[in-house]
């Protein structure tokens, strides 16, 4: 099986077998219904016998398919947490009278590097999990009534009413713990079972993010440096929700945060702190916004504006005025390609010749994960696995694949990287915006400009990450 096609569980599937069974006939569950059960097994294990037991065990009809012992072993070690679990519950026990357990977990997810911590119930369990590198990973199991204590000291924590358990709640912690000290954005949902809460871990510490290493090329920073260093403008970072915008925002702060500059932004929420610059937290249901920050921003004599988003006309007119009197403004939006962002701007009703005068630079971006150099594996690489009408950069005859091993907690996968496309906007440029010219390739090839889809395959080529990742955007050239 290609590992393009992983197999994946859902939660109520992984409940069709217990830990026990899953292990003992290293099975894992398909497709249940009234009279039939298939199962995935083990294909060095005896089949018929394996059926007979299984059909005795169940009253059902049992359907095998077969798997590799390696993939078997890493779902198992994914689906049915084996000794970890059980590690964890007896920890969690052992902890919970001293309050500590989720102190623990936090100072673990932070020491893994980890986003968010969610935590779920269901009717029989909870089941705490981690995202790290973008993809969740479970981590804990916890006996349902283990929770509401849990959820409880959570919401006191982050300040909330812990007698509403019918509406959702947003709140913050300032969590202080040996040498840790960030900000937790707390978000509390109710759902069929119970509460679920999402704890964003919040980084106070910009110090590590450096623009040098965030993986644009050369030429892209070389670029990218030239319109951070206008004094007017508007420099935009385009991409999905969890690109990376934010970092590169963030470190593009750092880089112009000079006694000699004004700077403020208006965030939700504020990721980092930074010192010398001064940050505000958007409040909608006050009225603070990103546009009506903006316009106070404009009486407060700023160098440098940072707007955490543009999502609406009003904020991306304000935008521009803010450039237009002078300022240098950053800011994201959601488009899917570095030029995409222009006729966004014009759907929200900016006028292109504004665009065209205000636009100083675009950039699109994307994170991809790295593939786990301690287990990531060699293969022959066959160009019939490329998009179809796909041309390729260069040749490749060897490409690596994601396998899976604890250092990656069997994802096969281990850190990120942001790759760019990075459209400095010169008078050439500006003139196609004027006259909204979507198809400006060959202007682009022109100047030089690497695409998304070629500095992804860049990683691809060098075996820093496997083809499945960076698929979706060979597709899109
Ligand atoms: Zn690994």
């Amino acid at each position: 099986m290609n590992v393009a096609e992983e197999i994946i569980l859902s939660p109520d599937q992984v409940h069709w077998l217990s830990k026990e069974q899953a292990w003992h006939y290293r099975i894992l569950p398909k497709n249940k219904s009234k009279d039939r059960f298939s199962l995935y097994f083990d294909s060095s294990h005896d089949r018929t016998e394996l059926e007979a037991e299984l059909e005795i065990l169940t009253g059902l009809t049992i359907q095998l398919e077969p798997l590799s012992t390696e993939q078997v072993s890493r779902l198992l070690s994914k689906y049915y947490l084996k000794d970890n679990a059980a590690q964890g519950a007896t920890q969690l026990q052992a902890q919970h009278q001293s309050d500590d357990f989720l102190i623990t977990l936090i100072s673990e997810a932070k020491n893994l590097k980890s986003s968010d911590i969610h935590i779920e119930v269901y009717e029989s369990k909870c089941r705490v999990r981690i995202r790290i590198d973008g993809m969740m990973v479970e981590r804990y199991l916890l006996k349902k009534d283990e929770y509401p204590a849990l959820i409880n000291k959570i919401k006191i924590s982050a300040n909330l009413d812990i007698a509403e358990k019918r509406l959702p709640q947003d709140g913050r912690i300032n969590f202080k713990h040996q040498d840790h000290q960030f900000d937790i954005r707390v978000s509390v949902l109710p759902t069929l079972y119970g509460e679920k809460v999402v704890l964003r871990l919040l980084s106070n510490d910009a110090t590590n993010i450096d623009l040098y290493k965030l993986g644009f090329s050369e030429n892209d920073l070389e670029n990218y440096l030239q319109g951070v260093k206008r004094p007017t403008g508007i420099l935009l970072i385009s991409g999905p929700t969890g690109s990376g915008k934010t970092t590169t925002l963030y470190a593009t702060l750092k880089l112009l945060n000079k006694e000699t500059r004004n700077i403020l932004t208006i965030e939700d929420p504020i990721e980092y702190t930074l010192e010398g610059i001064n940050q505000v937290q958007l409040k909608e249901s006050i009225g603070l916004g990103f546009a009506s920050a903006l316009r106070t921003f404009l009486r407060q004599d700023p160098d440098v504006i940072m707007v955490g988003e543009i999502r609406d006309p009003e904020t991306a007119n304000m935008a521009i005025r803010a450039a237009l009197t002078g300022h240098l403004v950053l800011s994201t939006i959601h488009t899917n390609s570095a030029w995409g962002t222009v006729s966004r701007l014009i759907d929200m009703k900016i006028p292109p010749f504004l665009v065209a005068s205000t636009l100083n630079t675009t950039v699109a971006q994307r994170l991809v994960r790295l593939l786990c150099p301690a287990c990531k594996k060699q293969e022959a690489f066959d160009a019939k696995l490329y998009p179809r009408q796909f041309k390729p950069y260069q040749q490749v005859s060897h490409h690596f694949v994601p396998t899976g091993c604890e250092a990656c907690y069997y994802t096969g996968y281990k850190g990120r990287k942001a790759v760019y496309e990075v459209i400095p906007i010169d008078q050439e440029l500006a003139i196609e915006i004027k006259n909204e010219n979507m198809y400006i390739q060959e202007l682009l090839r022109e100047r030089g400009v690497q695409t998304l889809a070629e500095n992804a395959f860049g990683l691809f080529a060098n075996g820093d990450t496997s083809l499945e990742e960076i698929y979706p955007l060979l597709f899109n050239y």
